[in-house]
């Protein structure tokens, strides 16, 4: 017979070991989140996850260009990365969405105040005005936010951003695609200075 020890240790090895099968699902279901990450192309960082994956090609650099429509800047505060309209757009780390909504050049817009740096933000533009996150709602990293918005959008007025065909568009833009910029302490930075290929 097990003595009175023997049976308190018997009981605890039973509580440690229901507790470690409590855990199994909550790691499988992290390690399922994850997967649901797009496993498409992406580009690497130590710091962030690339906000688009399976699209990297870029078509519009940050800095000086030639603007590309009217609106459009001539200095170009972050990078453009042609994507089907509808593809899923992914926080790049852990934040605080601070604005989700009509961004008017920008169009549709989403901005996540991230929450392990100080003074850093990531906006996404040109979003669909259908978003998965709202204003004051805390994001993970790799959670989707949204998807690429399509190139005309109807109903917001007095929208000065038209095509040539005169019809409405998703802030100053030529096609669905996703203008992806980075804050840091006040300042646009180049994006890709984060990640390599
Ligand atoms: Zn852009």
């Amino acid at each position: 017979m097990f003595s009175y020890f023997g049976k308190l240790f018997y009981v605890y090895f039973i509580i440690v070991l229901l507790l470690c099968f409590m855990y199994i699902p909550i790691l499988y279901a992290q390690n399922s989140f994850d997967a649901n990450y797009g496993d498409g192309e992406a580009m690497y960082s130590d710091m962030f996850a690339w906000p688009i994956p399976g699209y990297t090609s870029i078509s519009s650099y940050f800095g000086r260009r030639n603007s590309p429509t009217a609106g459009a800047s001539s200095y170009h505060l972050g990078v453009d990365i042609p994507a089907p309209e509808g593809t899923y757009l992914y926080a790049i780390d852990d934040g605080l969405v601070t604005f989700a909504s009509w961004g008017a050049g920008g169009g549709y817009t989403i901005v996540i105040e991230l929450s392990n740096y100080s003074n850093m933000s990531v906006s996404y533009c040109h979003v669909s005005p259908i978003m998965f996150v709202e204003r004051g709602e805390s994001v993970s990293k790799k959670e989707i936010i949204g998807t690429v918005g399509p190139r005309n959008v109807y109903g917001i007025q007095n929208n000065p951003y038209k095509d040539e065909n005169g019809n409405p568009t998703n802030g100053s833009t030529t096609g669905s695609h996703l203008h992806f910029a980075i804050k840091e302490n006040g300042s646009n930075v180049d994006p890709l200075d984060f990640y390599e290929k």
